[in-house]
Protein backbone atom coordinates (compact mmCIF):
# COMPACT_ATOMS: atom_id res chain seq x y z
CA UNK A 1 0.00 0.00 0.00
CA UNK A 2 1.51 1.38 1.05
CA UNK A 3 1.39 1.36 1.78
CA UNK A 4 1.82 1.57 -0.15
CA UNK A 5 2.37 4.89 -1.89
CA UNK A 6 4.47 8.07 -0.44
CA UNK A 7 1.71 11.05 -0.52
CA UNK A 8 2.05 13.29 -3.45
CA UNK A 9 2.80 16.39 -2.25
CA UNK A 10 -0.96 18.97 -2.95
CA UNK A 11 -1.00 22.33 -4.17
CA UNK A 12 -3.98 22.74 -1.39
CA UNK A 13 -3.26 25.74 0.87
CA UNK A 14 -2.29 25.99 4.23
CA UNK A 15 -5.16 25.27 6.90
CA UNK A 16 -6.71 28.65 7.84
CA UNK A 17 -8.09 27.02 11.05
CA UNK A 18 -5.14 27.05 13.89
CA UNK A 19 -4.69 23.32 15.04
CA UNK A 20 -5.08 25.08 18.42
CA UNK A 21 -8.89 26.00 17.68
CA UNK A 22 -11.60 24.62 19.32
CA UNK A 23 -11.94 20.66 19.90
CA UNK A 24 -13.93 19.44 16.33
CA UNK A 25 -16.86 17.83 17.78
CA UNK A 26 -17.17 13.76 18.06
CA UNK A 27 -18.38 12.09 14.23
CA UNK A 28 -21.10 9.47 14.77
CA UNK A 29 -20.32 6.58 12.52
CA UNK A 30 -22.77 3.42 12.14
CA UNK A 31 -22.37 0.78 9.87
CA UNK A 32 -24.23 1.01 6.35
CA UNK A 33 -26.43 -2.29 5.61
CA UNK A 34 -28.50 -2.69 2.85
CA UNK A 35 -28.92 1.13 2.20
CA UNK A 36 -29.58 1.88 5.95
CA UNK A 37 -27.06 3.49 8.38
CA UNK A 38 -26.91 1.46 11.38
CA UNK A 39 -25.98 0.09 15.08
CA UNK A 40 -25.47 1.81 18.28
CA UNK A 41 -22.06 3.58 18.80
CA UNK A 42 -20.00 2.40 21.48
CA UNK A 43 -16.55 2.26 20.65
CA UNK A 44 -14.48 5.91 20.89
CA UNK A 45 -11.20 6.24 18.75
CA UNK A 46 -8.97 8.82 19.99
CA UNK A 47 -6.52 11.36 18.42
CA UNK A 48 -3.16 9.51 18.88
CA UNK A 49 -1.82 13.43 19.01
CA UNK A 50 -4.77 14.64 21.61
CA UNK A 51 -5.72 11.82 23.89
CA UNK A 52 -8.39 13.96 25.26
CA UNK A 53 -10.14 14.40 22.14
CA UNK A 54 -12.50 11.53 20.78
CA UNK A 55 -12.77 11.91 16.76
CA UNK A 56 -14.84 9.28 16.49
CA UNK A 57 -17.15 7.35 18.18
CA UNK A 58 -18.35 3.88 16.16
CA UNK A 59 -20.19 0.61 16.38
CA UNK A 60 -18.97 -3.11 16.90
CA UNK A 61 -20.85 -5.31 14.46
CA UNK A 62 -21.52 -8.86 15.82
CA UNK A 63 -21.57 -11.76 13.55
CA UNK A 64 -25.05 -11.48 13.20
CA UNK A 65 -24.21 -7.73 11.27
CA UNK A 66 -22.29 -8.98 9.21
CA UNK A 67 -24.12 -11.96 7.73
CA UNK A 68 -27.05 -9.15 7.38
CA UNK A 69 -24.40 -6.83 5.18
CA UNK A 70 -23.56 -10.42 2.97
CA UNK A 71 -27.55 -10.56 2.79
CA UNK A 72 -27.99 -7.26 1.64
CA UNK A 73 -24.72 -7.28 -1.12
CA UNK A 74 -26.60 -10.74 -2.37
CA UNK A 75 -29.94 -8.91 -2.89
CA UNK A 76 -28.51 -5.81 -4.79
CA UNK A 77 -25.79 -8.27 -7.12
CA UNK A 78 -28.26 -9.35 -10.38
CA UNK A 79 -29.31 -5.38 -10.86
CA UNK A 80 -25.99 -4.02 -9.84
CA UNK A 81 -24.29 -6.42 -12.09
CA UNK A 82 -26.76 -5.69 -14.79
CA UNK A 83 -26.31 -2.36 -14.42
CA UNK A 84 -24.10 -1.46 -17.59
CA UNK A 85 -20.50 -0.72 -16.93
CA UNK A 86 -20.07 2.65 -17.49
CA UNK A 87 -23.45 3.66 -15.66
CA UNK A 88 -21.71 2.07 -12.62
CA UNK A 89 -18.43 4.30 -13.58
CA UNK A 90 -20.48 7.74 -13.39
CA UNK A 91 -21.18 6.69 -9.86
CA UNK A 92 -17.54 6.49 -8.74
CA UNK A 93 -16.57 9.67 -11.05
CA UNK A 94 -19.58 11.46 -8.97
CA UNK A 95 -18.23 10.13 -5.92
CA UNK A 96 -14.39 11.67 -6.34
CA UNK A 97 -16.30 15.27 -7.16
CA UNK A 98 -18.07 15.03 -3.61
CA UNK A 99 -14.37 13.70 -1.85
CA UNK A 100 -12.66 16.47 -4.00
CA UNK A 101 -15.58 18.99 -2.60
CA UNK A 102 -14.66 17.86 1.13
CA UNK A 103 -10.57 17.19 0.88
CA UNK A 104 -9.34 19.51 3.43
CA UNK A 105 -12.16 18.17 5.96
CA UNK A 106 -11.51 14.60 5.14
CA UNK A 107 -7.86 15.18 5.71
CA UNK A 108 -7.91 16.67 9.17
CA UNK A 109 -10.10 14.44 10.19
CA UNK A 110 -7.48 11.57 8.86
CA UNK A 111 -4.96 13.36 10.25
CA UNK A 112 -7.29 13.49 14.48
CA UNK A 113 -7.81 9.90 13.49
CA UNK A 114 -4.51 7.96 12.44
CA UNK A 115 -1.95 10.73 13.27
CA UNK A 116 -0.11 11.59 9.88
CA UNK A 117 0.57 14.75 9.05
CA UNK A 118 -1.85 16.79 7.20
CA UNK A 119 0.38 17.21 4.11
CA UNK A 120 0.25 13.25 4.28
CA UNK A 121 -3.14 13.34 4.79
CA UNK A 122 -4.17 15.33 2.16
CA UNK A 123 -2.08 13.31 -0.01
CA UNK A 124 -3.55 9.99 1.15
CA UNK A 125 -7.13 11.79 0.09
CA UNK A 126 -6.35 12.92 -3.32
CA UNK A 127 -5.17 9.43 -3.86
CA UNK A 128 -8.53 7.85 -2.79
CA UNK A 129 -9.95 10.43 -5.35
CA UNK A 130 -7.71 9.72 -7.85
CA UNK A 131 -8.10 6.42 -7.37
CA UNK A 132 -12.13 6.91 -7.27
CA UNK A 133 -11.49 8.77 -11.25
CA UNK A 134 -9.78 5.96 -12.16
CA UNK A 135 -11.87 3.46 -11.87
CA UNK A 136 -14.79 5.95 -13.02
CA UNK A 137 -13.08 5.89 -16.08
CA UNK A 138 -12.57 2.05 -16.65
CA UNK A 139 -16.13 1.84 -16.37
CA UNK A 140 -15.80 2.72 -20.26
CA UNK A 141 -13.02 0.60 -20.57
CA UNK A 142 -12.96 -2.91 -18.93
CA UNK A 143 -14.30 -5.44 -20.57
CA UNK A 144 -12.92 -8.88 -22.23
CA UNK A 145 -11.09 -9.61 -25.75
CA UNK A 146 -11.90 -10.68 -29.28
CA UNK A 147 -9.82 -13.77 -30.56
CA UNK A 148 -9.60 -15.57 -33.25
CA UNK A 149 -10.98 -19.28 -33.71
CA UNK A 150 -9.59 -22.01 -36.25
CA UNK A 151 -13.21 -22.67 -36.93
CA UNK A 152 -14.78 -20.86 -40.03
CA UNK A 153 -17.71 -18.32 -39.63
CA UNK A 154 -16.71 -18.07 -35.71
CA UNK A 155 -15.70 -15.62 -33.36
CA UNK A 156 -14.56 -16.21 -30.17
CA UNK A 157 -14.50 -13.13 -27.38
CA UNK A 158 -14.21 -13.16 -23.63
CA UNK A 159 -16.61 -11.49 -21.10
CA UNK A 160 -15.54 -10.58 -17.87
CA UNK A 161 -18.02 -11.50 -14.90
CA UNK A 162 -17.94 -10.11 -11.52
CA UNK A 163 -17.63 -12.75 -8.93
CA UNK A 164 -20.51 -11.57 -6.54
CA UNK A 165 -20.24 -10.54 -3.06
CA UNK A 166 -16.44 -9.90 -2.21
CA UNK A 167 -15.44 -8.68 1.17
CA UNK A 168 -12.54 -6.27 1.78
CA UNK A 169 -10.63 -6.32 4.82
CA UNK A 170 -8.47 -3.20 5.56
CA UNK A 171 -5.81 -1.79 7.92
CA UNK A 172 -5.69 1.58 9.91
CA UNK A 173 -2.35 2.97 8.01
CA UNK A 174 -3.80 4.36 4.66
CA UNK A 175 -7.65 4.56 6.16
CA UNK A 176 -8.97 5.64 3.28
CA UNK A 177 -6.55 4.98 0.16
CA UNK A 178 -6.81 0.94 1.03
CA UNK A 179 -10.22 1.09 1.42
CA UNK A 180 -11.07 3.17 -2.07
CA UNK A 181 -8.09 1.23 -4.34
CA UNK A 182 -10.26 -2.42 -3.32
CA UNK A 183 -13.68 -1.19 -3.34
CA UNK A 184 -13.06 1.04 -6.87
CA UNK A 185 -12.17 -1.88 -8.89
CA UNK A 186 -14.68 -4.07 -6.99
CA UNK A 187 -17.74 -1.77 -7.83
CA UNK A 188 -16.74 -0.67 -11.26
CA UNK A 189 -16.73 -4.77 -12.52
CA UNK A 190 -20.37 -5.46 -10.93
CA UNK A 191 -19.43 -6.90 -7.47
CA UNK A 192 -21.39 -5.58 -3.91
CA UNK A 193 -19.12 -5.52 -1.41
CA UNK A 194 -19.38 -5.82 2.20
CA UNK A 195 -15.86 -3.61 4.05
CA UNK A 196 -14.45 -4.08 7.43
CA UNK A 197 -12.54 -1.31 8.21
CA UNK A 198 -9.79 -1.08 10.92
CA UNK A 199 -11.36 -0.38 14.72
CA UNK A 200 -8.55 2.02 14.92
CA UNK A 201 -9.76 4.14 11.86
CA UNK A 202 -13.78 3.74 11.43
CA UNK A 203 -14.18 7.55 10.58
CA UNK A 204 -12.19 7.69 7.02
CA UNK A 205 -13.65 4.60 5.67
CA UNK A 206 -17.16 6.43 6.74
CA UNK A 207 -16.36 9.41 4.64
CA UNK A 208 -16.05 6.92 1.64
CA UNK A 209 -18.95 5.47 1.89
CA UNK A 210 -20.52 8.62 2.58
CA UNK A 211 -19.62 9.85 -0.66
CA UNK A 212 -20.39 6.60 -2.51
CA UNK A 213 -24.08 7.22 -1.37
CA UNK A 214 -24.35 10.68 -2.09
CA UNK A 215 -23.15 9.88 -5.43
CA UNK A 216 -26.25 7.49 -6.06
CA UNK A 217 -25.04 3.65 -5.39
CA UNK A 218 -27.60 1.98 -4.79
CA UNK A 219 -28.08 0.31 -1.33
CA UNK A 220 -26.85 -2.78 -0.63
CA UNK A 221 -23.90 -2.41 -3.32
CA UNK A 222 -21.70 -1.51 -0.46
CA UNK A 223 -21.50 -2.55 2.87
CA UNK A 224 -19.70 -1.34 5.78
CA UNK A 225 -19.78 -3.02 8.79
CA UNK A 226 -17.17 -1.80 12.28
CA UNK A 227 -15.93 -3.65 15.02
CA UNK A 228 -13.11 -6.34 15.95
CA UNK A 229 -11.58 -8.49 13.14
CA UNK A 230 -11.69 -11.68 14.99
CA UNK A 231 -15.34 -11.21 14.99
CA UNK A 232 -16.60 -9.32 12.09
CA UNK A 233 -13.71 -9.84 9.91
CA UNK A 234 -13.95 -14.05 10.70
CA UNK A 235 -17.23 -13.96 9.91
CA UNK A 236 -17.56 -12.64 6.52
CA UNK A 237 -14.36 -15.27 5.72
CA UNK A 238 -16.27 -18.34 6.66
CA UNK A 239 -19.48 -16.66 5.17
CA UNK A 240 -19.75 -19.12 1.98
CA UNK A 241 -21.97 -16.47 -0.03
CA UNK A 242 -18.80 -14.39 -0.18
CA UNK A 243 -17.31 -15.20 -3.42
CA UNK A 244 -14.20 -13.43 -2.77
CA UNK A 245 -12.03 -11.83 -0.10
CA UNK A 246 -9.56 -9.03 -0.64
CA UNK A 247 -7.15 -8.68 2.98
CA UNK A 248 -4.46 -5.90 3.85
CA UNK A 249 -3.07 -6.29 6.69
CA UNK A 250 -0.66 -8.48 9.13
CA UNK A 251 0.84 -11.79 7.72
CA UNK A 252 -0.27 -13.65 10.79
CA UNK A 253 -3.78 -12.19 10.34
CA UNK A 254 -3.74 -13.05 6.46
CA UNK A 255 -2.28 -16.18 6.70
CA UNK A 256 -5.42 -17.53 8.72
CA UNK A 257 -7.92 -16.04 6.61
CA UNK A 258 -5.86 -17.66 3.30
CA UNK A 259 -6.74 -20.94 5.28
CA UNK A 260 -10.51 -20.34 5.43
CA UNK A 261 -10.72 -19.00 2.12
CA UNK A 262 -8.81 -21.65 0.44
CA UNK A 263 -10.66 -24.60 2.17
CA UNK A 264 -13.71 -23.76 -0.21
CA UNK A 265 -11.72 -22.62 -2.97
CA UNK A 266 -12.80 -19.11 -2.76
CA UNK A 267 -10.94 -16.23 -3.78
CA UNK A 268 -8.39 -14.56 -2.07
CA UNK A 269 -5.93 -11.77 -1.97
CA UNK A 270 -3.42 -11.03 0.70
CA UNK A 271 -1.18 -7.97 1.22
CA UNK A 272 0.43 -8.70 4.43
CA UNK A 273 3.69 -7.64 6.19
CA UNK A 274 7.29 -6.58 4.59
CA UNK A 275 10.98 -6.07 5.32
CA UNK A 276 11.99 -3.91 3.14
CA UNK A 277 15.73 -3.75 2.33
CA UNK A 278 17.97 -0.94 0.46
CA UNK A 279 21.40 -1.87 -0.91
CA UNK A 280 23.41 1.47 -0.87
CA UNK A 281 26.77 0.72 -2.70
CA UNK A 282 30.10 3.11 -3.02
CA UNK A 283 29.01 4.54 -6.33
CA UNK A 284 26.16 6.25 -4.87
CA UNK A 285 25.94 9.72 -3.81
CA UNK A 286 25.93 9.40 0.03
CA UNK A 287 23.75 12.35 1.00
CA UNK A 288 20.93 11.60 -1.80
CA UNK A 289 21.59 7.76 -0.92
CA UNK A 290 20.32 8.89 2.76
CA UNK A 291 17.39 11.13 1.39
CA UNK A 292 16.47 8.00 -0.60
CA UNK A 293 16.48 6.01 2.42
CA UNK A 294 14.58 8.54 5.12
CA UNK A 295 12.06 9.12 3.04
CA UNK A 296 10.98 5.72 2.92
CA UNK A 297 11.64 4.93 6.48
CA UNK A 298 10.30 7.92 8.31
CA UNK A 299 7.35 9.34 5.81
CA UNK A 300 3.66 8.70 7.74
CA UNK A 301 5.46 7.80 10.63
CA UNK A 302 7.14 4.17 9.13
CA UNK A 303 3.75 2.98 9.21
CA UNK A 304 3.88 1.84 5.73
CA UNK A 305 3.92 -1.83 4.72
CA UNK A 306 6.62 -0.70 1.80
CA UNK A 307 8.64 1.32 4.35
CA UNK A 308 12.21 0.76 4.38
CA UNK A 309 13.16 -1.18 7.26
CA UNK A 310 16.81 -2.70 6.73
CA UNK A 311 19.80 -1.36 4.41
CA UNK A 312 22.74 -2.73 3.32
CA UNK A 313 25.54 -0.48 2.62
CA UNK A 314 28.96 -1.17 0.74
CA UNK A 315 32.56 -0.10 3.12
CA UNK A 316 33.42 3.04 0.88
CA UNK A 317 30.57 4.52 1.38
CA UNK A 318 29.62 3.16 4.83
CA UNK A 319 30.11 6.32 7.45
CA UNK A 320 29.45 8.68 5.24
CA UNK A 321 26.07 7.19 4.50
CA UNK A 322 24.97 6.66 7.92
CA UNK A 323 25.99 10.39 9.36
CA UNK A 324 23.98 11.74 6.16
CA UNK A 325 20.75 9.23 7.52
CA UNK A 326 21.17 10.37 11.25
CA UNK A 327 21.18 14.06 9.99
CA UNK A 328 18.05 13.32 8.16
CA UNK A 329 16.55 11.53 11.15
CA UNK A 330 17.63 14.86 13.48
CA UNK A 331 15.54 17.17 10.79
CA UNK A 332 12.30 15.72 11.20
CA UNK A 333 9.90 17.47 13.52
CA UNK A 334 7.91 15.00 15.28
CA UNK A 335 4.42 16.72 16.49
CA UNK A 336 0.99 16.84 16.66
CA UNK A 337 0.10 16.06 12.77
CA UNK A 338 -2.05 18.90 12.30
CA UNK A 339 0.36 21.49 13.43
CA UNK A 340 2.20 23.70 10.89
CA UNK A 341 6.22 22.76 10.50
CA UNK A 342 5.50 18.83 12.00
CA UNK A 343 7.03 16.36 9.72
CA UNK A 344 6.38 13.76 11.43
CA UNK A 345 3.28 12.52 13.61
CA UNK A 346 2.59 10.25 16.56
CA UNK A 347 2.31 6.02 16.02
CA UNK A 348 -0.91 5.19 15.77
CA UNK A 349 -2.14 3.85 19.45
CA UNK A 350 -0.18 2.87 22.71
CA UNK A 351 -0.40 -1.06 21.95
CA UNK A 352 1.58 -0.55 18.61
CA UNK A 353 4.12 1.92 20.65
CA UNK A 354 5.15 -0.56 23.03
CA UNK A 355 5.80 -2.60 19.81
CA UNK A 356 7.90 -0.89 18.45
CA UNK A 357 10.09 0.51 21.63
CA UNK A 358 9.91 -3.08 22.38
CA UNK A 359 11.64 -4.07 19.16
CA UNK A 360 14.28 -1.05 19.65
CA UNK A 361 14.93 -2.72 23.20
CA UNK A 362 15.38 -5.90 21.72
CA UNK A 363 17.92 -4.27 19.15
CA UNK A 364 19.94 -2.88 21.35
CA UNK A 365 19.92 -6.20 23.57
CA UNK A 366 21.30 -8.36 20.30
CA UNK A 367 23.82 -5.93 20.10
CA UNK A 368 22.82 -2.72 18.33
CA UNK A 369 23.70 0.42 18.63
CA UNK A 370 20.91 3.28 18.67
CA UNK A 371 22.60 5.74 16.67
CA UNK A 372 19.35 7.91 17.27
CA UNK A 373 15.93 8.00 18.10
CA UNK A 374 14.81 5.88 20.44
CA UNK A 375 11.86 5.58 22.47
CA UNK A 376 9.18 8.41 22.57
CA UNK A 377 9.44 10.91 25.39
CA UNK A 378 6.56 12.72 24.87
CA UNK A 379 3.08 10.91 24.28
CA UNK A 380 3.36 8.26 21.29
CA UNK A 381 5.58 10.38 19.69
CA UNK A 382 8.80 7.96 18.53
CA UNK A 383 11.88 10.18 16.99
CA UNK A 384 13.04 8.28 13.76
CA UNK A 385 15.54 5.84 15.07
CA UNK A 386 18.61 5.15 13.39
CA UNK A 387 20.24 1.27 14.56
CA UNK A 388 23.79 0.50 13.64
CA UNK A 389 25.75 -2.35 14.54
CA UNK A 390 22.97 -4.66 13.25
CA UNK A 391 23.82 -7.84 12.70
CA UNK A 392 21.77 -9.59 9.56
CA UNK A 393 20.44 -12.77 11.94
CA UNK A 394 19.04 -10.23 14.33
CA UNK A 395 15.26 -10.06 15.15
CA UNK A 396 15.92 -5.88 13.81
CA UNK A 397 16.93 -7.03 10.16
CA UNK A 398 14.45 -10.14 9.80
CA UNK A 399 11.48 -8.97 11.27
CA UNK A 400 8.53 -5.99 10.71
CA UNK A 401 9.04 -2.88 13.23
CA UNK A 402 6.13 -0.68 11.58
CA UNK A 403 7.50 2.70 12.88
CA UNK A 404 9.86 4.99 11.80
CA UNK A 405 12.92 2.31 12.75
CA UNK A 406 15.51 2.04 9.93
CA UNK A 407 18.75 -0.96 10.50
CA UNK A 408 21.87 0.05 8.92
CA UNK A 409 23.83 -3.17 8.30
CA UNK A 410 27.47 -3.97 7.09
CA UNK A 411 28.04 -5.57 3.73
CA UNK A 412 31.12 -6.52 1.54
CA UNK A 413 29.98 -6.09 -1.90
CA UNK A 414 26.96 -6.08 -3.77
CA UNK A 415 26.78 -9.74 -4.45
CA UNK A 416 26.71 -10.37 -0.57
CA UNK A 417 24.20 -7.31 -0.44
CA UNK A 418 22.12 -8.62 -2.72
CA UNK A 419 22.46 -12.08 -1.17
CA UNK A 420 21.14 -10.48 2.38
CA UNK A 421 18.30 -8.80 0.85
CA UNK A 422 16.68 -12.30 -0.68
CA UNK A 423 17.42 -14.03 2.53
CA UNK A 424 14.25 -12.65 4.12
CA UNK A 425 10.52 -14.70 4.63
CA UNK A 426 9.10 -10.98 3.23
CA UNK A 427 9.70 -10.05 -0.50
CA UNK A 428 7.25 -7.05 -0.72
CA UNK A 429 9.73 -3.57 -1.91
CA UNK A 430 13.50 -3.34 -2.28
CA UNK A 431 15.51 -0.85 -3.72
CA UNK A 432 19.49 -0.10 -4.76
CA UNK A 433 21.02 3.23 -5.07
CA UNK A 434 23.47 3.15 -7.42
CA UNK A 435 24.87 4.65 -10.22
CA UNK A 436 26.01 2.31 -12.51
CA UNK A 437 22.95 0.71 -15.04
CA UNK A 438 24.52 -2.36 -15.06
CA UNK A 439 23.87 -3.14 -11.21
CA UNK A 440 20.29 -1.62 -11.49
CA UNK A 441 19.42 -3.96 -14.04
CA UNK A 442 20.85 -6.87 -12.61
CA UNK A 443 19.12 -6.18 -9.33
CA UNK A 444 15.94 -5.91 -10.27
CA UNK A 445 16.30 -9.03 -12.20
CA UNK A 446 17.61 -10.71 -9.76
CA UNK A 447 15.93 -9.74 -6.39
CA UNK A 448 12.75 -11.16 -4.76
CA UNK A 449 10.65 -8.17 -4.33
CA UNK A 450 7.51 -7.25 -5.73
CA UNK A 451 8.19 -3.64 -6.08
CA UNK A 452 12.00 -2.30 -7.23
CA UNK A 453 12.79 1.00 -6.85
CA UNK A 454 16.16 2.40 -8.33
CA UNK A 455 17.37 5.55 -6.61
CA UNK A 456 13.40 5.90 -5.35
CA UNK A 457 12.03 5.30 -1.67
CA UNK A 458 10.64 2.09 -1.35
CA UNK A 459 7.47 4.00 -0.58
CA UNK A 460 5.23 5.12 -3.21
CA UNK A 461 3.55 3.77 -5.91
CA UNK A 462 1.49 5.20 -8.88
CA UNK A 463 -2.04 4.30 -8.79
CA UNK A 464 -1.85 2.56 -12.15
CA UNK A 465 0.95 0.12 -11.52
CA UNK A 466 0.12 -3.34 -10.13
CA UNK A 467 0.97 -3.56 -6.10
CA UNK A 468 1.80 -6.61 -4.20
CA UNK A 469 4.29 -8.60 -3.43
CA UNK A 470 6.38 -11.96 -3.07
CA UNK A 471 6.91 -14.96 -0.18
CA UNK A 472 5.53 -14.01 3.57
CA UNK A 473 4.30 -10.43 1.80
CA UNK A 474 1.51 -11.06 -0.27
CA UNK A 475 -0.54 -13.99 -1.81
CA UNK A 476 1.65 -13.71 -5.28
CA UNK A 477 -1.64 -14.59 -7.30
CA UNK A 478 -3.61 -11.34 -8.18
CA UNK A 479 -2.16 -7.71 -7.86
CA UNK A 480 -4.19 -4.45 -6.48
CA UNK A 481 -4.07 -1.27 -8.66
CA UNK A 482 -4.67 -0.44 -12.21
CA UNK A 483 -6.15 -2.38 -14.46
CA UNK A 484 -4.63 -5.36 -12.97
CA UNK A 485 -7.52 -5.37 -9.91
CA UNK A 486 -9.67 -5.94 -12.62
CA UNK A 487 -8.43 -10.04 -12.82
CA UNK A 488 -9.15 -10.29 -9.02
CA UNK A 489 -12.46 -8.82 -8.96
CA UNK A 490 -13.82 -10.95 -12.26
CA UNK A 491 -13.96 -14.56 -13.94
CA UNK A 492 -13.49 -14.98 -17.55
CA UNK A 493 -16.17 -16.67 -19.45
CA UNK A 494 -15.37 -17.83 -23.01
CA UNK A 495 -18.34 -17.68 -25.68
CA UNK A 496 -18.21 -18.78 -29.11
CA UNK A 497 -20.41 -17.26 -31.59
CA UNK A 498 -20.89 -19.27 -34.87
CA UNK A 499 -22.64 -17.61 -37.53
CA UNK A 500 -25.85 -20.12 -38.90
P1 LIG B 1 -4.12 -6.44 11.31
O1 LIG B 1 -3.80 -7.68 10.54
O2 LIG B 1 -4.13 -6.52 12.77
O3 LIG B 1 -5.56 -5.91 10.88
C1 LIG B 1 -5.91 -5.70 9.53
C2 LIG B 1 -7.41 -5.89 9.39
O4 LIG B 1 -7.72 -7.25 9.67
C3 LIG B 1 -8.23 -5.05 10.38
O5 LIG B 1 -9.40 -4.59 9.76
C4 LIG B 1 -8.55 -6.05 11.46
O6 LIG B 1 -9.73 -5.73 12.16
C5 LIG B 1 -8.73 -7.32 10.66
N1 LIG B 1 -8.55 -8.55 11.43
C6 LIG B 1 -7.82 -8.73 12.56
N2 LIG B 1 -7.94 -10.01 12.98
C7 LIG B 1 -8.75 -10.64 12.11
C8 LIG B 1 -9.25 -11.98 12.00
N3 LIG B 1 -8.93 -12.92 12.89
N4 LIG B 1 -10.05 -12.28 10.96
C9 LIG B 1 -10.37 -11.36 10.04
N5 LIG B 1 -9.94 -10.08 10.09
C10 LIG B 1 -9.14 -9.72 11.11
O7 LIG B 1 -3.12 -5.32 10.76
P2 LIG B 1 -3.05 -3.79 11.19
O8 LIG B 1 -2.43 -3.72 12.55
O9 LIG B 1 -4.36 -3.12 10.99
O10 LIG B 1 -2.06 -3.21 10.09
C11 LIG B 1 -0.68 -3.34 10.19
C12 LIG B 1 -0.16 -4.48 9.35
O11 LIG B 1 -0.69 -4.37 8.04
C13 LIG B 1 1.33 -4.47 9.19
O12 LIG B 1 1.83 -5.78 9.37
C14 LIG B 1 1.57 -4.05 7.75
O13 LIG B 1 2.74 -4.53 7.16
C15 LIG B 1 0.36 -4.54 7.09
N6 LIG B 1 0.06 -3.75 5.90
C16 LIG B 1 0.32 -4.30 4.69
C17 LIG B 1 0.08 -3.57 3.53
C18 LIG B 1 0.35 -4.17 2.18
O14 LIG B 1 -0.16 -3.66 1.19
N7 LIG B 1 1.14 -5.22 2.08
C19 LIG B 1 -0.44 -2.28 3.61
C20 LIG B 1 -0.71 -1.75 4.87
C21 LIG B 1 -0.46 -2.51 6.01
Amino acid sequence: MTTTYTPTPTTVTSPTTPATAATPATVTVRHLIGGEWTGEPTVERRNPARPEEVVAVAPSATTADAHAAVTAAQQAQADWAATPAPARGAILLDAAELLRARHEDVARDLVREEGKTLPEARGEVRRAIDVLRFFGALGWRATGEVLPSGLPDTQVLTRREPLGTAALITPWNFPIAIPAWKAAPALVTGNTVVLKPAELTPLSAHHLASVLVEAGLPGGVLNVVHGRGAVVGDALARDRRVAALSFTGSTTVGQGLHRVLSARRARVQLEMGGKNAYLVLDDADPAAAARVVAAGAFGATGQVCTATSRVYVTPGIREAFTAALVEEAEAHVPGDGLLPGTTLGPVVSEAQLAVDTAAIERAREQGAHVATGGPATQGLLLRPTVLTEVHHSSDAAREEIFGPVVAVLAVDDYEQGLARVNDSAYGLAAGICTTSLARAHDFAARVQAGVVKVNRPTTGLDLNVPFGGVKDSSTNTFREQGTASVDFYTWTKTVYLGHQ
